[in-house]
């Protein structure tokens, strides 16, 4: 097993509320008494998150199969994706894992990757809502605001501080650490009707039908009697997000 899923199986077995969110509180509380962590971490630019985010999507495809153009999941991906290379100014890039996981995440360069077992369970709209609902992260900054937090607290800080203002060459530890708490932990609750908000308006403006957006999250409730889906565990309460959109969609 590797470190990854160690850690996605390590949340599936404590549940769906996985641990990481009190030790990121923690870590949070302490950074707030240091002033110096925050005023370092405010200080990487941009386009050096930009590189860390880069860094990290290279180490994630080398930790994954990746399911090239002539596969099933490559040309279904290529399907679902044509002409999102850029949305609203983003570009974005999209790349299918070949494994059983129930997954997907987006970073905040544009990353977007999508697990073979996710794409196995839901319809194309339905993965089209996964994909808007990745987006929204990305638009809302969720992603941005976590990796600004690492920096803010972990060892990653002197790492980045000690490069006199170029972006650092992360190690493959330091970037498994940082997938795992910018991409790991959970969002919150709040987060995810954001994330959610956007999907619904992806389906509409692209005219996509807006009721996968709650078929889709029934299923993941469904799903998650059986412990399969790992998205659960960093996009809570797929029940009440479906019943929340449903009454969006009637009104
Ligand atoms: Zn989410």
């Amino acid at each position: 097993m590797n470190r990854r899923n160690f850690i996605l199986f390590s949340a599936l077995a404590s549940g769906i509320s996985s641990v990481t969110p009190v030790a990121w509180a923690l870590d949070f509380g302490k950074a707030m008494d240091v002033g110096k962590k925050l005023s370092d971490a405010e200080s990487v630019s941009d386009e050096d998150l930009k590189t860390y985010f880069d860094q990290m999507a290279a180490h994630e495809d080398t930790q994954n199969k990746v399911a090239g153009p002539e596969t099933s999941y490559g040309k279904r991906l290529a399907k679902l994706t044509n002409g999102l290379n850029n949305y609203n100014g983003l570009d974005l890039n999209f790349k299918a894992y070949q494994t059983s996981d129930i997954n997907a995440f987006a970073m905040a360069n544009g990353a977007i990757r999508l697990y073979s077992g996710l794409m196995d369970e839901f319809t194309d709209d339905e993965i089209r809502y996964v994909i808007g609902h990745e987006i929204g992260h990305i638009q809302s900054g969720h992603t941005k605001a976590r990796i600004q937090m690492a920096m803010r607290t972990s060892a990653l800080r002197s790492a980045v501080s000690a490069t006199d203002g170029k972006a650092a060459k992360l190690a493959d530890s330091q970037l498994g650490d940082l997938f795992e708490k910018v991409i790991l932990a959970q969002h919150s609750q709040s987060n995810e009707r954001e994330a959610d908000d956007r999907a619904m308006n992806f389906m509409k403006t692209l005219k996509y039908d807006p009721n996968a957006c709650v078929s889709a999250l029934d299923k993941l409730d469904n799903l998650s009697g059986g412990g399969g889906a790992s998205w659960l565990s960093t996009h809570p309460s797929p029940k009440e997000r479906a019943n929340r959109m449903r009454t969006q969609l009637a009104a």
